[in-house]
């Protein structure tokens, strides 16, 4: 019989005994009779996790009397050890493993060889399945691949059957204790929650096929439709950019296409199993091979094939949806590589607590989209997805940079107090509401919010802002899953100005495109832009798709009936671009006029300066606008030719640095003694340092994200504007060797809080 027909035959008995009637623990007294028959072994144990120990719960070979009463701690024995440590155990000589222990009620002091594999459910080691020998035998390669399959099907039953509590699940947390890493943090705050992977691992609810060749034509399609879609990922945003994306293509496309990989998948499914069990048994495999070798670049490779077997999985399981679509039930701490801004607005904003990023950098939309939620992002942790587990507790202290992943209760219980402090420090800026930020020298600043979604409103009040200084109309055709109609602008436009009241906001036109691209629109030309962000994104796109400008003007004039209308347009390269979108709004209201319709009391329109090369044309623009809104994120971008959402320079341009600031105190020089507002919206101003540098300048305008808004106000109010900008004209003159540090230097000379 060849191993796969033996394989099977043993799967089919497995199958048949799952299938029956018998209750779970006949079950397991049947399954080593199998297994111990199958290998032609003295001894086949099940060991089962309860209340914290592992117990035997059925045995061929050992004392009866022992089911039952057997117990060990995790890392007790052979057993506790290969359960602590989820790895198989293979020894010709039992007694000679430095954690071999002697259990006599078991009678097992006759057995020589032992071979062991932990029982894996929900992604932890839960308990073994073990056989032993009389003579001191290695055992074979097939008969350990035999263990293991058996064990996904008896961690099938442990399912089903529910032989294990939930809680010991999380029990054996224990086995790989307490982690903590180190990132990047893009959105501060703290936050402790559950973790989530964004995009969750398949749960394989059958291991046993029923019919072979029906598994077989189920991988083949997944095969084809998985290289289908990775030979299409080139064309996709997150690839699209980086510089990487090419070696990260060609890396997945070999494994996508690697014959062995199927070949190994199709023998395991010749073996008895389903498609899904093929192919998390190959993955289990393969996994365990490259434990064994201690090379960084091969486990970061790993992460692709993890990746890659992870997508066939959801292909031929049909399990596409993302964590978000299957609801947060508890609070969460979402991790991911890499996000889209539209993919965590569909999160449930009262449970999701925070996000953890292999990937992410500072001006990313979905970083700017997670600090509009409220939501602290800690990014590039190198490796997380290999130390973090579905389910488990994460503290995330973004604030320093930090999580920790199953703390001791020692670790929560600092978080505690240090969660309290940040409550305690939340509050006092709370007390900020109501107090105008005036500098020392009383000169008033406006510090208004930016927001992009209905719910963000609420904020308006609770922070205290001026106003909303950037309305992202983008955000509703994010959330959308179909262009959203001029009725449903108009809505959105309109309840955003009532729960404004008598606060300002600017609304800026759609700046789709980039990195927030939207399936339904301008996929087909934007998909062949090599550099998104410099491409078919804004008002470029606005003022071709014409209609779609045209509808939004409309809801926006007509929102603002009555009222005072501000509109902003992104990314105006040239002055005529300003115009032509200018003109557009015109045409609608003068339609609009003509319908007798009521109009607003008085339009402002502005222009995002965000373009280097508007910075040059200012004489020409100035006399066109109302207003100039600085938008650091993307001027910044583009002026360091460094992509915004490139991980790899998150952290190399500083915002405090002479190169930008010297380029916007310019742009401050042109506007004065010119009639027009002049501001700052970008990420920038909202960081303390980066906000006293700002005032350094002149800008006394700032649009922030609503969480920054108390501690923008705390600055302003510590501030001398006559001081802060003599340092910074010295500063700017004969730069030091850092900026920042001579920067933060001069605050705390001066008692000014800039953390
Ligand atoms: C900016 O570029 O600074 C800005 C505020 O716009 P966005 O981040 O939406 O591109
Ligand atoms: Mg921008």
């Amino acid at each position: 019989m060849t191993a796969a027909a033996a394989a099977r035959q043993i799967l089919t008995r497995l199958h048949d005994i799952m299938a029956s009637r018998m209750h779970a623990q006949g079950k397991l007294d049947a399954v080593v009779e199998i297994i111990g028959e199958a290998l032609d072994s003295e001894v086949c144990s099940i060991y089962l996790l309860r209340e914290g120990m592992l117990e035997l719960f059925a045995t061929r070979g050992l004392n009866k009397a022992a089911v039952h009463v057997t117990r060990m701690a995790l890392g007790e024995g052979l057993t506790g050890t290969l359960v602590a440590n989820n790895e198989t155990l293979n020894l010709a000589e039992a007694r000679a493993h430095p954690d071999f222990q002697y259990r006599p009620e078991t009678g097992e002091d006759k057995f020589h060889s032992f071979a062991g594999v932990p029982i894996v459910y929900r992604e932890r080691a839960v308990g073994a399945l073990n056989v032993q020998h009389v003579d001191p035998r290695k055992y074979e390669d097939v008969e350990i691949e035999a263990l293991q399959t058996t064990a996904m099907v008896l961690s099938e039953l442990i399912g089903n059957a529910e032989l294990i509590d939930e809680e010991e699940v999380g029990a054996t947390e224990a086995q790989t204790g307490p982690v903590t890493v180190e990132g990047l943090s893009l959105v501060s705050g703290i936050a402790a929650g559950h973790a989530v992977y964004h995009q969750p691992r398949v749960t394989i609810d059958q291991v046993v096929a029923e019919d072979i060749e029906m598994e077989r034509q189920r991988v083949y399609r997944a095969f084809d439709k998985m290289r289908d879609q990775i030979d299409g990922l080139s064309q996709q945003a997150e690839f699209g950019k980086g510089g990487e994306h090419e070696e990260v293509l060609e890396t997945y496309k070999m494994f996508a296409y690697d014959e062995g990989w199927s070949r190994r998948i199709n023998e395991a499914i010749d073996s008895g199993l389903t498609a899904e069990a093929a192919i998390e048994r190959v993955q289990q495999r393969t996994r365990m091979r490259m434990r064994e070798i201690d090379d960084p670049l091969l486990q970061d490779r790993m992460h692709d094939l993890e990746d890659l077997a992870n997508r066939l999985l959801r292909i031929v399981s049909g399990q596409l949806g993302t964590a978000a679509s299957q609801g947060l039930r508890r609070d969460a701490i979402l991790i991911a590589k890499n996000l889209g801004p539209a993919e965590l607005l569909e999160y449930d904003k009262r449970r999701l607590k925070g996000v953890i990023l292999e990937e992410g950098s500072l001006t990313a939309h979905v970083v700017i989209v997670a600090r509009a939620m409220g939501v602290p992002v800690l990014g590039r942790v190198r490796g997380l997805r290999g130390i973090v587990r579905e389910g488990d507790e994460i503290l995330l202290d973004s604030d320093a940079g930090t999580a920790t992943i199953r703390p001791t209760p020692q670790v929560a219980e600092a978080f505690d107090a240090r969660f309290a402090k940040t409550k305690e420090r939340q509050a006092a800026y709370a007390e900020l509401r109501d107090v105008e930020p005036f500098t020392r020298c009383g000169t008033r600043i406006q510090v208004l919010m930016n927001a992009g979604l209905r719910d963000d409103m609420a904020n308006l009040p609770l922070v205290g802002a001026d106003g909303v200084g950037l309305f992202r109309t983008e955000f509703q055709f994010l959330v959308s899953a179909t262009l959203p109609q001029r009725e449903r602008q108009l809505r959105l436009y309109r309840d955003v100005l009532d729960a404004a009241g008598d606060k300002e906001v600017t609304f800026r036109t759609v700046d789709i495109g980039g990195d927030k691209a939207v399936p339904y629109l301008a996929s087909g030309e934007a998909e062949n832009d090599e550099n998104p962000a410099m491409g078919w994104r804004a008002l470029r796109l606005a003022l071709e798709r014409e209609g779609l400008l045209k509808a939004q003007a409309r809801a926006l004039l007509e929102a603002g009936a009555g009222k005072r209308l501000r509109v902003m347009f992104p990314m105006v390269s040239e002055p005529w671009e300003f115009d032509a979108a200018k003109q557009v709004f015109d045409d609608q209201l003068a339609y609009l006029r003509k319908q007798k319709k009521l109009l607003p009391d008085e339009i402002q329109y502005g222009a995002m300066l965000e373009v280097p090369a508007l910075a040059e044309v200012l004489d020409l623009v100035i006399p066109k606008v109302s207003f100039l809104s600085i938008g650091t994120n993307d001027l910044t971008q583009f002026l360091f030719a460094a992509d915004r959402a490139n991980p790899k320079l998150a952290a190399r341009y500083d915002w405090v640095s002479p190169a930008i600031l010297r380029f916007l105190r310019r742009i401050v020089q042109a506007t004065v003694g010119h009639n027009i507002g002049l501001g700052v919206c970008g990420e920038m101003g909202g960081r303390k340092l980066e906000a006293l540098a700002l005032l350094g300048l002149g800008i006394r305008r700032l649009s922030i994200t609503p969480v920054a808004v108390g501690p923008i106000k705390e600055l302003v109010r510590q501030v001398d504007l006559k001081e802060i900008e003599q340092a910074m004209t010295g500063f700017l003159a004969s730069p030091p060797a850092s900026l920042r540090d001579a920067l933060e230097n001069w605050a705390k000379e001066r008692g000014i809080d800039t953390q």
